[in-house]
């Protein structure tokens, strides 16, 4: 009997373990483009042409290679409008009883399938390192999980940076050697830009016509649609951005908008690349003495450690991480993250950054958008959908320990061991924003201080109960501590202003 082999949007690979377990022969791969998918957060234009172009793309692969592909455009009449409509009725178009799928990378499609009348089979995604199965026996019975742990056995799993039973150098972590500011520099080679072939003129198009109200930029678009283009943009990064990797990979620059980062989330997210081929490439650039160590260690750790590592907790964690508010903040999103104005000069370039592109790095995302929301108290559930809309590599198992963990501790220390916080003055170490803004940096009170510097010790103030026992926050409440009464209630009351301006809409 003929059975069917569900391919999501972020499967795109060609040893995907449902594809392993079918049989060309008999079988039907079954891909759709669905409005419940491209509907469910108000996508980037951009994230939603990629994914639709590299599944056309993909298809024409597969059934180059002999397979029965059922495909689903997104302006089909015929639609259901969704993964389980779509398999239903390919199901009964078939004769299909079965369903072959890789499990999804979300707890929402999981469940879908799960719940669908049909015999449903879901495999182990073995496109990652870890295991769920493994990250559970990892974390069972730790006190606390930390990612260094977790990365070591990686490292010793994979035989990755390894010589013998020890680290490749004698350390385990370069990153003292990292975590410079970066100067803007007209050598600095900028990433690879893909022209779009006929395949993504055509989702272009429709893109346009359909998402015209989304956030964001739908053109220039110059992203790879196949594993072709990766690849390139793989050997492009090793070549010319890898050994600058470690040194800027925490500076933020108004001009340069990918600096030394590798732009390849989006084509490991859905499938375009492996991990595991990622991480072997920058070893053999180490190897052959092409890149320092720190850069090729600190590239390995990022994929090898934290994406493996932000996976495992978002299974291990369960479907309702999503929701978790340990802080309980409640303020709306403000309007400057959907490119309302604002004199920050920090949060207009990441925000701006992020409509053309599609795309800000970890830091910006951390320290800058994050921070800020951070700060100034937005409700996580909030947070957590602007992230997952409006980056390219925004997919929920991902994106949501980032977001809801590590950015804004709504899950109360799960995956960071403090709050990711700042004032300006980080900011200003790193980047080159403030030296535009309207704020000054430099002041701490009065009209032209810096929200982050004023917001930083509100925040600090309105959570004292959890944080000041925090031995790696001691130091920072000692110095609130140190400061004069009077000082300190300026600081407050002028950060209540800047919040009162906030949830007034009013010009931050
Ligand atoms: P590089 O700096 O070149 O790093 C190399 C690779 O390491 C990345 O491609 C990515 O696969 C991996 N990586 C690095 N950091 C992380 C991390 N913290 N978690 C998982 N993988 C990591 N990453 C996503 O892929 N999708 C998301 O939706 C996403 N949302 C985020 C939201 C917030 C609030 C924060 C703070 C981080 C988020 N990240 C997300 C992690 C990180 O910012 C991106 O992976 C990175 O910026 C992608 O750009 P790059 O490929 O140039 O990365």
């Amino acid at each position: 009997m003929t059975r069917l082999v569900l391919v999501l949007g972020d499967q795109l690979t060609e040893g995907l373990a449902a594809l392993r377990a079918a049989d060309p022969v008999r079988d039907v791969v079954v891909m759709a483009e669905v409005a419940a998918e491209t509907g469910y957060v108000p996508h980037h234009p951009q994230k939603i042409a990629l994914v639709l172009a590299a599944m056309r793309t993909f298809a024409a692969v597969l059934e180059g290679q002999g397979w029965r592909v059922a495909y689903t455009r997104l302006d089909d009449p015929a639609s259901s409008g969704s993964i389980t409509g779509e398999l239903l009725r390919r199901a009964a178009e078939h004769g299909a009883g079965r369903v072959i799928a890789t499990r999804p990378g979300e707890w929402r499609l999981i469940a879908a399938l799960e719940a669908l009348p049909l015999a449903v089979t879901l495999l182990e995604d073995d496109r990652f390192l870890c295991s769920t199965a493994d990250f559970t026996t990892w974390a069972t019975g730790r006190k606390q999980l930390r990612m260094e742990y977790f990365y070591r056995d990686m490292r010793r799993k994979t035989g990755l940076l390894m010589e013998g039973d020890q680290p490749a150098g004698g350390q385990w972590n370069y990153d003292h050697d990292n975590r410079k500011p970066a100067k803007p520099d007209l050598f600095r080679q900028q990433p690879p830009r893909f022209a779009p072939d006929a395949v993504t003129e055509d989702v272009l198009a429709l893109v346009e016509a359909r998402f015209a109200g989304h956030f964001g930029q739908l053109r220039p678009f110059g992203w790879a649609t196949d594993r072709a283009g990766a690849l390139q943009a793989l050997a492009h990064f090793i070549s010319h951005a890898l050994p600058r990797f470690g040194d800027e990979q925490d500076a933020m620059l108004r001009h340069d908008w990918a600096l030394s980062h590798s732009l390849l989330s989006p084509y490991l997210n859905i499938g375009l690349l492996g991990p595991l081929e990622v991480c072997r490439a920058a070893e053999a650039a180490w190897q052959a003495g092409h890149v320092p160590i720190n850069a090729a260690e600190g590239f390995i750790r990022q994929i090898l450690g934290w994406r493996e590592y932000i996976r495992g907790i978002y299974f291990h964690e369960g479907p309702e991480y999503t929701a978790r508010n340990l802080l309980r903040h409640d303020r709306a999103l403000p309007a400057l993250y959907w490119g309302g104005k604002t004199r920050m000069a920090c949060m207009r370039h990441a925000v701006a950054q992020t409509r053309d592109h599609a795309y800000a790095h970890h830091i910006q995302r951390l320290m800058i958008t994050g921070n800020f929301a951070l700060l100034a108290g937005v409700d996580p559930a909030e947070v957590h959908a602007w992230y997952l809309a409006v980056y390219i590599d925004a997919f929920e198992w991902v994106e949501a320990p980032n977001t809801i963990g590590m950015s804004q501790f709504a899950d109360g220390g799960v995956v960071a061991s403090k709050p990711y916080v700042s004032s300006g003055a980080y900011i200003d170490r790193m980047s080159d924003y403030c030296g535009t803004c309207a704020y000054k940096v430099k002041d701490k009170t009065g009209p032209d201080a810096c929200p982050f510097n004023l917001l930083y010790w509100h925040f600090l103030h309105r959570h004292r109960d959890r944080f000041a026992a925090n031995p790696r926050m001691g130091a920072i409440y000692a110095g609130w501590n140190r400061m004069e009464e009077s000082r300190r209630a300026q600081v407050l009351a002028d950060a209540e202003k800047v919040l009162a301006r906030l949830d007034a809409g009013e010009v931050v």
